[in-house]
C-alpha cells in the first residue's frame, strides 16, 4: 500500500504555528513511508474561503520546503460532492431541514430547560406532505443533514441511541465516538455550498487517501465521517490526532494567531527548517533540536512518540532553536541575505558573529559595531590610554587580541575581567558579543584607537 496523506487547509485565514503543524507531520509521515503528500485546499466556504489566502498559504509551504505532489481545489469538485449528495439523499441518508438557525436556538434552550440534551430532534424527518407543500410555497431554501446510524428499528424510528464508532488512532490507540450523542450534522448550507465534514470524505476516498493526521479538536467529526465513509461504502483512511499548542501561558495559541502567521515568523527572519524542526518535535519525545534536513526529521518521525498532552508553545523557545541553527551556518548559507542588508565582511565577519545571533538578521548589529559609529563606554580614561600605546603594529590578525592583551597585564597588572572588559566596553560598546580575538582585527587599528579615546569613530 502507498502511504498518501494531505494537509487540507481552509483558506480562511493565515497559516500560524499551530497549523502548520499539522501540515509538518503529515509531509514527515509521508517522507518516512516513501508515500505522497498532498495538498488540498477545502473551500468550499462562499463567503470566508479568499483567493489571497491561497497565495499565502501556498508560499508559507514552499518557503517550508513542504512541497506537494499534487494541488487540488474542492471548489472546483461541485459536480462530485452534487453526485455523492444524490446518492444518500436517494438513500434517505441526506435529508432536508427548513429550521432557522433561530428555531434551533430556542428549540435547543427548551431542550436544555427540560434537562435534555440539545441534540437535532430530526423534526424534519417528521413534517407532513402538507407541511412540506407550504414551506415550499413559502420559498423556503432547505440545509441538508446527514442521518447519522444511531437507531436501532426501522427507518421510522428516529431515536437515538448510543452507538459506538470505535478506530485505532495511530497517536492516541483505541478511540471511540457516541453517534448517540450528535445531532445529525449539516452537510449542506442553506445557500448550496457544502460543509468540509462531507466533502472530505468524497475527496478523501477518490483520492484514496491511506492516513489522515490531524489535530484533536476533530476527534467527534472522525466519528461522523467513518459512519459517512461507510454509508458511501468506502473504507475509512486509518486516522490520528495530534496534541494541540497552547501558548506558554496556558492559554490558546488563537489568542496570538497574528504574531506567529509563518509570514510574520518569515519577516522576522526566523528559519524556515528551525520552524519546521520546533514545530515536527514539540510536544514529542524527542528532543527539541535543529535539524537542517527534513530527511533527518522524517526518519525520526512517528505518531506513536506525540504526547496526549497538549504542548507549550514558547516564541523563545523557537527564537532560541533558530539560534542554535544560525550558529552552525557556513557562510555560502547566508552570503546572498547578508549582502541584501548591506553587510559585508565576507567569511571572517560572518564566523566571528554568528555564535552571537538568533537572527540572521542580527549580523547588521555586529556589521554597525565594526563598521559604522558607536558610543564607546569608557571608565577608566589612564588605563585605556595605556592600552593604546601598547597597541601591536599593523598588519593585525586573530593572535594580535592575545598580543595585546599580554602586553596590557605586563605593564598595569590587570587580569581577567578587570584586564577583558573595559577594552571590550570601549571597542564594542556592549559588555558581551563576539570574541574579541576575531573582532579586533576587523575593527581596525585607525577606529581601535579612537574608540579607546571614547571618541566615536
Ligand atoms: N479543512 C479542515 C480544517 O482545516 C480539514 C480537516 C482535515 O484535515 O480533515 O480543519
Amino acid at each position: 500500500m502507498t502511504v498518501k496523506a494531505r494537509f487540507a487547509p481552509s483558506p480562511t485565514g493565515l497559516v500560524h504555528v499551530g497549523n502548520i503543524r499539522t501540515a509538518i507531520l503529515n509531509y514527515l509521515f509521508c517522507r518516512k513511508h516513501d508515500g505522497q503528500f498532498w495538498l488540498r485546499f477545502d473551500d468550499t466556504d462562499r463567503e470566508r474561503a479568499k483567493e489571497e489566502f491561497v497565495e499565502a498559504i501556498r508560499e508559507d509551504l514552499a518557503w517550508l520546503g513542504l512541497s506537494a505532489d499534487e494541488e487540488v481545489r474542492q471548489s472546483s469538485r461541485t459536480a462530485q460532492y452534487e453526485l455523492a449528495a444524490n446518492q444518500l439523499r436517494e438513500r434517505g441518508l441526506l435529508y432536508a431541514c427548513y429550521e432557522t438557525p433561530d428555531e434551533l436556538d430556542r428549540r435547543r434552550k427548551r431542550q436544555l430547560a427540560r434537562g435534555l440534551p440539545p441534540i437535532y430532534d430530526r423534526a424534519a424527518l417528521k413534517l407532513s406532505e402538507q407541511e412540506l407543500a407550504t414551506l415550499h410555497a413559502e420559498g423556503r431554501k432547505p440545509h441538508w443533514r446527514f442521518r447519522l446510524p444511531n437507531t436501532v428499528g426501522d427507518a421510522a424510528d428516529l431515536e437515538p441511541k448510543q452507538t459506538l464508532v470505535k478506530w485505532d488512532d495511530l497517536v492516541r490507540g483505541p478511540q471511540s465516538v457516541d453517534l448517540g450523542s450528535l445531532s445529525d450534522p449539516v452537510m449542506i448550507r442553506e445557500d448550496g455550498s457544502y460543509l468540509y465534514t462531507f466533502t472530505s470524505v468524497v475527496d478523501d476516498a477518490e483520492m484514496e487517501i491511506t492516513h489522515v493526521i490531524r489535530g484533536e479538536d476533530h476527534t467527534t467529526n472522525t466519528g461522523v465521517q467513518i459512519s459517512l465513509f461507510e454509508a458511501m461504502g468506502t473504507t475509512p483512511p486509518t486516522f490520528g490526532h495530534h496534541n494541540l499548542l497552547i501558548a506558554a501561558d496556558g492559554k490558546a495559541l488563537s489568542k496570538r494567531l497574528g504574531s506567529l502567521s509563518i509570514q510574520s515568523l518569515r519577516e522576522e527572519g526566523l528559519e524556515a527548517m528551525a520552524v519546521v524542526s520546533h514545530a515536527a518535535l514539540i510536544g514529542t519525545s524527542d528532543a527539541i533540536e535543529p535539524h537542517a534536513e527534513m530527511a533527518s526529521l522524517a526518519s525520526l518521525f512517528s505518531p506513536s512518540k506525540l504526547s496526549s498532552a497538549p504542548a507549550r508553545f514558547d516564541p523563545a523557545e523557537l527564537r532560541g532553536l533558530n539560534g542554535k541553527m544560525v550558529h552552525e551556518l557556513g557562510f555560502d548559507a547566508v552570503k546572498e541575505r547578508l549582502a541584501a542588508m548591506g553587510v559585508g565582511g565576507g567569511d571572517a565577519f560572518w564566523m566571528a558573529v554568528r555564535g552571537n545571533l538568533e537572527v540572521v538578521s542580527d549580523a547588521l548589529k555586529w556589521w554597525n559595531v565594526v563598521n559604522a559609529d558607536i558610543v564607546p563606554v569608557v571608565e577608566d580614561d589612564a588605563f585605556l590610554s595605556k592600552a593604546a600605546e601598547l597597541l601591536p603594529e599593523d598588519p593585525w590578525d586573530d593572535q594580535t587580541w592575545s598580543q595585546w592583551t599580554s602586553l596590557i597585564k605586563g605593564e598595569t597588572g590587570a587580569k581577567g575581567k578587570a584586564l577583558f572588559m573595559p577594552l571590550r566596553l570601549a571597542l564594542t560598546g556592549a559588555k558581551s558579543g563576539p570574541e574579541m580575538q576575531l573582532i579586533l582585527p576587523l575593527i581596525g587599528s585607525a577606529r581601535v584607537k579612537q574608540r579607546l579615546q571614547g571618541q566615536t569613530a
